[in-house]
C-alpha cells in the first residue's frame, strides 16, 4: 500500500493522525504522513511519532519508513499522532523555493546547468557547471534572486502527465531523472521564473522566504562550483 502523502496535499500540514500499517523495530510504515522523506537533495522533517521522537523518514522504493529514536509501545493497526517540527520544516520550504529560484537565475544569467543542491535547515547549498565562477557575478544572482523574491510569487503546484511534462523542454532535464514509475509527475511552478518536474516542499508565496543570503562559494573544478546560501 502507498502512503498517502499529506505533505503534498497540504505542504503546511504539521499535525496528523495516521494508522500504523507495518512496524519493525524502530521502523515504522504509515497509511498517511505529513513527514517528508529524505530526497531530492532535501534532509528529512523530524519530530514525534505516538509521543516518540522521529530521527530521519526515508524513502525505500516507494514506502515511506519514519525511523524513530526508540522502538514504541504501539504496534501495527493503531493510530498515532504525528508532529512535526515545524521550524525546521519551514525553514526547507523557504530553503527550498530560495534554491529553485537562484537555480532559475544562473541558468537565465549564464546557461549554466544544476549539478547538485543539498537543502537544509541552517545553511544550503547549490552546486553549478560554470566556467566563469566570478564572485562579484555570483553576488549580483542573489540579489536577482531577492528581487524576484520580493515580487510575492505565488507558488503552484499541481500533477501533470508524464508525456506532456517531457515534452516541454523546460523541465525535460529534470523530469527524466524522476522515478519512470510514475506515469504522473509533480509539477511546481514559481510564478514565471521557473517550471519543473519535483517532489519536495516549498512555500506558498515567495514572499515567505524573506531575504536569501549568500554565505561563501567553493570552487570544486568545472562541473562543481558551489554556492552556499541561507534565508533571514
Ligand atoms: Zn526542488
Amino acid at each position: 500500500m502507498l502512503t498517502r502523502r499529506l505533505y503534498w496535499e497540504d505542504t503546511y500540514s504539521r499535525e496528523f493522525d495516521a494508522k500504523v500499517e507495518s512496524m519493525e523495530g524502530t521502523r515504522v510504515v504509515l497509511d498517511q504522513t505529513a513527514f517528508n522523506p529524505r530526497g531530492g537533495g532535501l534532509v528529512s522533517d523530524t519530530g514525534t511519532l505516538g509521543g516518540r521522537k522521529v530521527l530521519e523518514v526515508v524513502k525505500e522504493g516507494e514506502q515511506i519508513i519514519h525511523v524513530l529514536e526508540a522502538p514504541p509501545e504501539f504496534g501495527p493497526g493503531a493510530v498515532v499522532h504525528g508532529v512535526l517540527d515545524w521550524d525546521r520544516r519551514f525553514r526547507i520550504m523557504r530553503m527550498h523555493t530560495s534554491a529553485h529560484i537562484l537555480s532559475a537565475v544562473v541558468n537565465r544569467e549564464t546557461g549554466a546547468l544544476i549539478t547538485g543542491n543539498q537543502i537544509s535547515p541552517d545553511q544550503s547549498r547549490v552546486d553549478f557547471s560554470l566556467d566563469d565562477f566570478d564572485k562579484g557575478k555570483i553576488s549580483s544572482y542573489v540579489d536577482k534572486v531577492n528581487e524576484a523574491v520580493a515580487r510575492r510569487l505565488e507558488v503552484k503546484t499541481y500533477f501533470m502527465k508524464r508525456e506532456e511534462a517531457l515534452s516541454n523542454p523546460g523541465f525535460v532535464k529534470l523530469a527524466k531523472a524522476m522515478p519512470p514509475a510514475d506515469d504522473m509527475l509533480r509539477i511546481v511552478e514559481i510564478g514565471d521564473v521557473d517550471t519543473q518536474a519535483d517532489g519536495g516542499v516549498h512555500v506558498r508565496n515567495t514572499l515567505e522566504i524573506g531575504k536569501v543570503v549568500g554565505i561563501k562559494t567553493e570552487n570544486k573544478g568545472k562541473n562543481n562550483r558551489r554556492l552556499y546560501f541561507t534565508v533571514e
